[in-house]
């Protein structure tokens, strides 16, 4: 099973994808987590990111489509994967889809999780990352048990820059300006569901499986 997480910054589109990724043993493909590795490691990848994430403006469309183009050819995406980020443009969605036709495959099913503006900006500015394991938390709705250190692996918590006020406004624009218009994108190609993100990350998961009848079988 191939598919596309749609949806704006803090929709619960990594929450959701690290589920179903390990339910289904398919891997995420998070463009923004492999960004900011780069950035962690310093890498000529990471010094080009960098700039653009800190503003909450899109990396250019040529990075990240090299940056895809190279992960799906690895060999753990044999059996589906979970794009968690990407496309964010019509460029990135247009270059994708010539990728996987080169690669005999396609998209099954695009989910775009909606969630409203004002829940959004509460999510990101209360959410804490792990520096080690990258798993997520938040100050007020699923605080780490010990203030800044990481429930699943003991490393230091951290908030991500972007979340900060003034950019997080920037990346809702930014999101509405060029990533929205993929709804429409793949709506017309008849591949997406729309699901209402709000609720728990239990019932947000059921609904998604219950509408796009996530199968195991799902080729
Ligand atoms: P995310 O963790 O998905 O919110 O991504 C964090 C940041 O990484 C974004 O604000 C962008 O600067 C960059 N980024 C991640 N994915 C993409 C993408 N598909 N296209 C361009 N920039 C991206």
């Amino acid at each position: 099973m191939n598919l596309i997480f749609l949806g704006p910054p803090g929709a619960g589109k990594g929450t959701q994808a690290a589920r179903l990724s390990e339910e289904f043993s398919i891997p995420q493909i998070s463009t923004g987590d492999i960004l900011r590795e780069a950035r962690k490691n310093k890498t000529p990848l990471g010094q080009k990111a960098e700039s653009f994430m800190v503003q909450g403006q899109l990396v250019p469309d040529e990075v990240v489509i090299g940056i895809v183009e190279e992960r799906l050819r690895e060999s753990d995406c044999q059996n589906g994967f979970i794009l968690d980020g990407f496309p964010r443009t019509t460029a990135q969605a247009d270059a994708l889809g010539q990728m996987l036709l080169s690669l005999g495959r396609q998209i099954n099913q695009v989910i775009s999780f909606s969630v409203d503006d004002a829940a959004i900006i509460s999510r990101l500015s209360g959410r804490r990352v792990c520096s080690d394991c990258g798993a997520s938390f938040h100050v007020e709705f699923s605080p780490t048990t010990v203030d800044g250190v990481c429930d699943k692996c003991g490393g230091k918590t951290y908030q991500r820059k972007d979340d900060q006020a003034e950019t997080i406004k920037e990346r809702l624009d930014v999101y509405k300006k060029q990533t929205q218009p993929l709804i429409d994108y793949y709506s017309n190609l008849g591949a997406l569901i729309s699901v209402e993100g709000q609720g728990s990350v239990d019932d947000v998961l059921n609904a998604s499986k219950a509408l796009c009848h996530l199968r195991r079988d799902f080729s």
